[in-house]
C-alpha cells in the first residue's frame, strides 16, 4: 500500500475527502465547466502583451499590493452597466472570485462560526468553509430550484448563520434570486444576528435581470462577488472581485496575503478592461444560444431549468451519470454535478451547441 494524504497528519475535517474539479477531459467539445467559449480578440491579446511587457520591466519590485488602478478600472465597470456608483474604495480584488469568498470566510467565518447556502448552489462555497474551518449549513430550495423563503428565513433564524451566501443567477440551476428575496434574507439574518450576506454575482452578465448592486446602498454587512472567468472569457486570468462598503474592504486586508495579486495578473485584467465593449458583445451571443438550447432541449422532450446564466440544467434522468457518459461517448463533455436527475451544460458556439443538441436528440430516439 503507497502512503497517501490519511498517512499524514492533516486536519481531522479534511480526512476521507476529494479536491474539487470537473473532470478536464480531452475531447472535442467541452461544455462543462461554463467557460466562455470564445478566445480572446487578437487586438486585446495584443494589448496584454504590451502591458506585460510592461509590467516585466519591474517584475524586480513587489506589484501594487492594494491594486489600486485595478480596483478603480472595476469600480467603473460596476458603475457603468449597473448605474449604481462604485468607488475605487468599494471594490476588492483576488486571483477569481473563488479567492475572494475564501477571503471573506477568513474574515467573517472561521472555527466556531458558520455559513449558510441554499443548495443545489456552487460546491465551492461549502468547500471554502470546510477549509477555512467554518461549519457549513445546507439551507432548502423549492422542487423548481426556486429558493423557498419561509423555509429559509427559518434556516437563518435557527441556525443564526455568520455568513449567508446567495447566487444569482444560481449555479448548478440558473436560477435568479429576486430582489426582495435577497432584501428579505438580509433583514432576517441581521435579525438574528450581525452576519454578512455575500451574493455571488459570477454569472449576472448573462441575466435577463439586473445586477443587485444597487441593494449595497446603507447595508454595510452586505456583498457582491463577481468574476472575470465568465462574461469576460478570461477564465485563465484568474480574476474576481466584490463590490460592498469601504470597510468590508478594509476587513478583508486583515487577512489577504501580502502582494497576493501578481503585476502580471493586474497588468492583464486592466488590458482587458480596456477591450470591455468588444468582450461583453459575446455575452449577447451566448445569450441567445442559452436560449436556443432551453428551446431545444424542451422540443426534444427533456425537461429544462429556467436559466439566467450560460449554461443550461437539463434532465429528468433516472441515472444522470449514466446519461452523462453517453453524452461523452459521442464526443461532449457536459457536467454531472450531482444533482439528482439533472446535468448541466454550458452555452458553447453554435457549432458546439448543435454537436450536444445532435447527441441529445439521438439518445431520446434510441430510448423511444
Ligand atoms: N461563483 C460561482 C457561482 C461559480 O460558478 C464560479 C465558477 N464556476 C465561481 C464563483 C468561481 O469563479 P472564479 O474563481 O473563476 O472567479
Amino acid at each position: 500500500m503507497s502512503f497517501g494524504i490519511d498517512d499524514l497528519p492533516v486536519r481531522d475535517e479534511l480526512r476521507g475527502k476529494s479536491p474539487y474539479g470537473a473532470p478536464q477531459l480531452d475531447v472535442p467539445v467541452r461544455l462543462n465547466t461554463n467557460e466562455n467559449p470564445y478566445p480572446l480578440p487578437e487586438p486585446l491579446v495584443e494589448r496584454i502583451a504590451e502591458r506585460v511587457r510592461e509590467a516585466a520591466r519591474d517584475l524586480n519590485r513587489y506589484p501594487d499590493r492594494d491594486a489600486v488602478e485595478l480596483r478603480t478600472q472595476l469600480a467603473k465597470y460596476l458603475t457603468d452597466t449597473s448605474g449604481y456608483r462604485v468607488g475605487t474604495e468599494n471594490v476588492w480584488a483576488a486571483n477569481g472570485s473563488n479567492e475572494v469568498i475564501q477571503q471573506l470566510l477568513q474574515t467573517f467565518g472561521g472555527p466556531g462560526r458558520t455559513a449558510i447556502g441554499f443548495e443545489p448552489s456552487y460546491s465551492m462555497h461549502g468547500l471554502i468553509a470546510r477549509g477555512t474551518g467554518t461549519g457549513w449549513i445546507s439551507g432548502p430550495r423549492n422542487e423548481d430550484f426556486t429558493i423557498d423563503l419561509a423555509a429559509a428565513e427559518r434556516a437563518v433564524a435557527e441556525h443564526r448563520p455568520d455568513v449567508v451566501f446567495v447566487t444569482t443567477p444560481n449555479n448548478p440551476t440558473g436560477t435568479a434570486v429576486p430582489a426582495g428575496t435577497v432584501l428579505a434574507l438580509y433583514e432576517a439574518a441581521q435579525r438574528a444576528k450581525p452576519s454578512m450576506v455575500v451574493v455571488d454575482e459570477a454569472y449576472v452578465e448573462f441575466s435577463h435581470g439586473d445586477s443587485l448592486l444597487p441593494l449595497l446602498e446603507g447595508r454595510p454587512n452586505l456583498v457582491v462577488s463577481r468574476t472575470m472567468s465568465k462574461a469576460f472569457g478570461a477564465a485563465g486570468l484568474r480574476l474576481g472581485y466584490l463590490a460592498a462598503h469601504p470597510a468590508v474592504v478594509d476587513a478583508v486586508q486583515l487577512v489577504r496575503l501580502p502582494y497576493h495579486l501578481s503585476a502580471v495578473t493586474q497588468a492583464t485584467a486592466l488590458a482587458a478592461l480596456e477591450h470591455t465593449g468588444t468582450l461583453l458583445k459575446y455575452v449577447e451571443q451566448l445569450k441567445s444560444e442559452r436560449d436556443r438550447l432551453m428551446g431545444e432541449l424542451l422540443a426534444t422532450g427533456y425537461e429544462v431549468t429556467a436559466s439566467d446564466a450560460n449554461f443550461v440544467q437539463f434532465g429528468r434522468f433516472e441515472d444522470a451519470h449514466a446519461v452523462w457518459r453517453q453524452i461523452l461517448d459521442r464526443g461532449v463533455l457536459v457536467r454531472d454535478n450531482g444533482v439528482p436527475g439533472w446535468l448541466r451544460v454550458t452555452a458553447g458556439t453554435p457549432e458546439e451547441n448543435d454537436a450536444f443538441l445532435d447527441a441529445v436528440r439521438e439518445l431520446k430516439k434510441e430510448q423511444s
